[in-house]
This record gives structure tokens, C-alpha cells and sequence, in this order.
């Protein structure tokens, strides 16, 4: 099917309209219309080739709500009309063992990733959500619940699942002392979800000009990590920290917070850190560890989890044609806390 997206051509060139062919959709696909796509700050890596494996034309977007209107003769979850979303990834071989646990961000083989990627059976280019149409196999469509707004809904699907995954994976709960580094579109998600989880939850920060934003998203108390009386006060006083910090960090200054068993979790950064110390790892047995999102099955309970406890991220609602604008405010960390482009802005095809 044709459908027009938004792409670059190469790493120095602006995101310019593209029309394209979606595939015919397969027995076990659907069709879906995009309503909204989020805007990720691993797109801006990749529209720029930062991690050296970009294939051009690229379409960026792996934070997408849209609605059913197609699906192929086995479908059986979804019908036409339904709300459903796409994240991270679009496919997995679905018979390694963690494929068969419901890990399918740790595929053995590989997930296929939403864009920037190959399908699996016939070997095309996976374009992503900053488009008006995406075809995808049921397996890897979630269920938007009833009650959750769709216009704010896309960034569950990456910042969401990002930060949610670790939070369950550690076990978070009523009790458990939970620190953020960095209030981005990660580190605000973490703050709320971790706040509606029941943990007692500190914002850790440079300074202290971001605590009345960390306080109203939910947070109990922003900690400055410049303040060395107060971050000696702080020691041993955490049982999990997420690390959204999406460049190269020093993360010595934090270890010494955790208490024993304790783990700081990086989901930000990929790539390389400052040298950290294993001083304070092997004295309070605390541990350092990475998160890659989550499996379809845990992001279909994030986003039923964030329905019930009305968890929504605080969006920029853009037009498609502000994507060079947004993409420029992203870099800057302009921006509260997550851009999403209103897919009804995309110029019709024939206009291109
Ligand atoms: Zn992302
Ligand atoms: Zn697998």
C-alpha cells in the first residue's frame, strides 16, 4: 500500500516528506492508521547516524498510537477500529527461550527493530511511526485500554516501558526508596510511574531548579548531586536508581547512595561511561546494570497499569512539518517532557 511518511536521506540532511510502500499486509498482520507518534531521543541518534549503523531513507518513530483498519484473514486479537500501539521493536523469532518467556527485547536471534532495521521474512527496510500508515504482526500490536488518552498515550511505548520495566524488575513496590537521574522524557516517566507504584521517590539533580517540577510529577524530594554534605547524608539510602542520562556520565558520585544489594540501572546512555570505581560496588555489594525496554506481554501491562492509575506523560503536541524544530529543541533538552507529532498534520500524499 502507498502511504507517505517523513524521512533523511543522509545524516546531514533535514526530515523531508517521503512517500513509500507499506507491505501488503500478511495473514498475521494489521493495518493501522497512525494517530500519533512520539518522538524518541534514540530517533535523533539515528536520523544523524550517531551509533554508525543508519541506512537511509530513514524513518524515525518508535512510539506510535494509531487505529485498526485492515487486518489479514488469521488476526485474531484485534478487529477493524481497534486502538492499538506499536513500540520498540516489530518482531522476534518468537521460539528462543526468551522469546518463549515474553522477553522478546532479548530475542537470541534479535528483535526486529520498528525502523532502521530488515524485515525477517522478506528482507525490506522497517520504516517507523513518523508516517501515516504501519503494517505489523498482531503479536507485536498492543492494546490501547479503554480511558487512556490516545493524544498522550505514544511515549508509554518507549519512555514508558523503558523505565517501567526496571521498576518491576527490581520489584518496586509501597516502601522502596527509588532515585532518578535526569528528568528527561525517561526520567519524568520514572518519577511517575514509580510514584504510582508506591515507592518513595527522589529526583537527583544538578541543581536544585527543577524541584518544583520533579515535586508536582510526583516525587517526594529532589536531592542535589553537587552538594557533597548532602549527598554523604544520603548514603546507603536507596534500593534502586534509574540512570536516564542519554550521554557519556560519570556515575561514581552515585554508587556510594545505594545500600547493600542496591542497583543503580542504566537505561539512557548507550555507549561508553566515565571509568567508574568498583570501590564502592565491592565494599556495599551494590551492583551495576543496564534495562533495554520490555517484552510485549510487560508493555501491555504498563499500559493497563498506566490506565488504571491515570499515568500519562506531559506532552508538546507538534505538526509533522516541526519535526526539524523539535528535533533541533531535543538536543537542547528543550522541552517538557516529550514531543508528539499530531499525524492528522501529515501532508496528504498526493500533495507531495
Ligand atoms: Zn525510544
Ligand atoms: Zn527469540
Amino acid at each position: 500500500m502507498k502511504t507517505i511518511g517523513f524521512a533523511c536521506t543522509s545524516a546531514d540532511t533535514p526530515l523531508a516528506p517521503f512517500r513509500f510502500e507499506r507491505r501488503a499486509p500478511r495473514a498475521n498482520d494489521i493495518v493501522m492508521e497512525v494517530l500519533y507518534c512520539g518522538i524518541c531521543h534514540s530517533d535523533l541518534h539515528q536520523a544523524r547516524n550517531d551509533w554508525g549503523w543508519s541506512q537511509y531513507p530513514l524513518v524515525p518513530g518508535h512510539e506510535i498510537v494509531g487505529r485498526v483498519i485492515a487486518v489479514g484473514n488469521a488476526v485474531k486479537r484485534y478487529k477493524i477500529g481497534d486502538h492499538v500501539a506499536v513500540g520498540c521493536m516489530v518482531d522476534s523469532c518468537q521460539h528462543c527461550d526468551q522469546c518463549r518467556k515474553g522477553e522478546e527485547q532479548l530475542c537470541r536471534e534479535g528483535n526486529t527493530q520498528t525502523y532502521n532495521d530488515k524485515d525477517r521474512i522478506t528482507g525490506e527496510r522497517t520504516y517507523g511511526g513518523y508516517s501515516k500508515h504501519l503494517v505489523v504482526r498482531e503479536e507485536f500490536a498492543l492494546r490501547v485500554p479503554d480511558g487512556l488518552d490516545l493524544s498522550k498515550a505514544a511515549p508509554l511505548l518507549c519512555a514508558g516501558i523503558t523505565t517501567y520495566s526496571p521498576l518491576r524488575t527490581w520489584n518496586v513496590g509501597p516502601g522502596s526508596r527509588v532515585g532518578v537521574i535526569g528528568l528527561g522524557g525517561l526520567g519524568h516517566m520514572a518519577v511517575k510511574l514509580a510514584a504510582a507504584m508506591g515507592a518513595d521517590v527522589t529526583v537527583l539533580s544538578r541543581t536544585k531548579e527543577k524541584e518544583t517540577d520533579a515535586l508536582a510529577l510526583g516525587a517526594d524530594r529532589l536531592l542535589v548531586s553537587t552538594d557533597e554534605a548532602a549527598m554523604i547524608k544520603a548514603a546507603n539510602s536507596f534500593d534502586l536508581i534509574i540512570d536516564t542520562v542519554p550521554v557519556k556520565h560519570d556515575i561514581n558520585p552515585y554508587l556510594p547512595l545505594l545500600d547493600v544489594d542496591g542497583t543503580l540501572v542504566l537505561v539512557g546512555q548507550i555507549g561508553p561511561l566515565a571509568e567508574p570505581s568498583t570501590v564502592p560496588l565491592l565494599l556495599g555489594r551494590r551492583r551495576v546494570a543496564g534495562s533495554p525496554i520490555g517484552g510485549i506481554a510487560e508493555t501491555q501491562e504498563m499500559l493497563n497499569f498506566c490506565a488504571k492509575k491515570n499515568v500519562l506523560p506531559d506532552v508538546e503536541m507538534i505538526r509533522m512539518d516541526q519535526i526539524n524544530e523539535a528535533f533541533v529543541r531535543l538536543e537542547r533538552a528543550d522541552v517538557r517532557y516529550r514531543f508528539v507529532i499530531d499525524m492528522a498534520s501529515m501532508p496528504a500524499p498526493e500533495a507531495v
